[in-house]
């Protein structure tokens, strides 16, 4: 019988093999972001939406640089790799509902597209909605200045927890957690990058389908323009259309004021992190 391999040596495969192979470069978060990155910093650079700052000079663009590298080179895949073992552990590796595998591309790619776009919708009004949830979640709407590395600007709670849980469903139709992590870097990843940089173009008809910075812009208003917030799409805006929560005023010329009110979210990355547990225990 195949010896599975340890978590250990899923992880150093990780570090080590699959960085060394450069064909397989698409593979892998960090070279992903590294190339949407330079995409993005050129955007940015060319056609910016807010021009009271540019690419570095926005308020936590070096803050952000920590992020992606903690994020995408150190979390992402461990906690993914570390998710499908545990429920292999508990479950087995046997139980799937339905071997989503077995199908044709074809079938594959748009049904793990629309099932992922809507756990994420999901999962993200839950972390406003909830509030022991929006307590992590708030360290993502303190930023006041938005560009494409805010997309990484999370609490590790929501990388080590949340983000790993979206992982579940995929598991039980048996896909892999590499096929899952592949599709996860270039779909999400993009259009999360898409979504907060800063950018100004007229979409047209787009900003109605998918997710752009006039509409996620919106989502971090430091006023939303409905106490329940808007725009919690990741990449497809109609689930927020289906529920009620889509905002885009065409007509008004006023970008929003983002972050929010009497903030008191440190600048730093260590103090971002300490800051909601100081939150949890100073109100018990
Ligand atoms: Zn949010
Ligand atoms: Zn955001």
């Amino acid at each position: 019988m195949r010896q599975e391999p340890s978590f250990w040596e899923m992880y150093e495969w990780y570090l080590t093999d699959s960085y060394n192979a450069v064909e397989h470069w698409w593979q892998h978060s960090l070279f992903v972001v590294l190339f949407l990155s330079v995409c993005f910093l050129i955007m940015e650079s060319f056609l910016p939406k807010k021009k009271a700052y540019y690419v570095i000079t926005r308020k936590g663009f070096f803050v952000d640089l920590v992020y992606i590298f903690v994020y995408d080179f150190l979390l992402v895949f461990l906690v993914v790799f570390g998710l499908d073992m545990a429920i292999t552990e508990l479950i087995g590796k046997d139980f799937i509902i339905f071997d989503l595998m077995s199908l044709s591309y074809w079938i594959i790619f748009p049904v793990i597209f629309i099932m992922n776009d809507f756990m994420n919708w999901l999962g993200h009004l839950l972390l406003h909605k909830v509030p022991i949830l929006w307590k992590f979640h708030k360290i993502h709407h303190a930023q006041e200045e938005l560009g494409f590395g805010s997309t990484r600007h999370f609490h590790f709670m929501e990388y080590l927890i949340f983000r790993p849980l979206m992982y579940i469903p995929f598991h039980f139709f048996g896909v892999p957690p590499i096929e899952y992590m592949v599709f996860q870097i270039w779909m999400s990843f993009a259009f999360t990058f898409l979504s907060h940089a800063n950018i100004k173009l007229n979409w047209g008809v787009l900003a109605y389908i998918f997710i752009t910075p006039d509409t996620h812009y919106w989502h971090h208003a430091k006023n939303t323009p409905n106490e329940d917030n808007v725009n919690y799409a990741s990449i497809l805006c109609v689930w927020d259309q289906i529920f009620g929560y889509f905002y885009f005023p065409k007509e008004e010329k006023v970008e929003p004021e983002l972050g929010l009110d009497n903030d008191d979210t440190p600048d730093g990355f260590i103090g971002q992190q300490i800051h909601p547990f100081k939150n949890l225990l100073k109100k018990g």
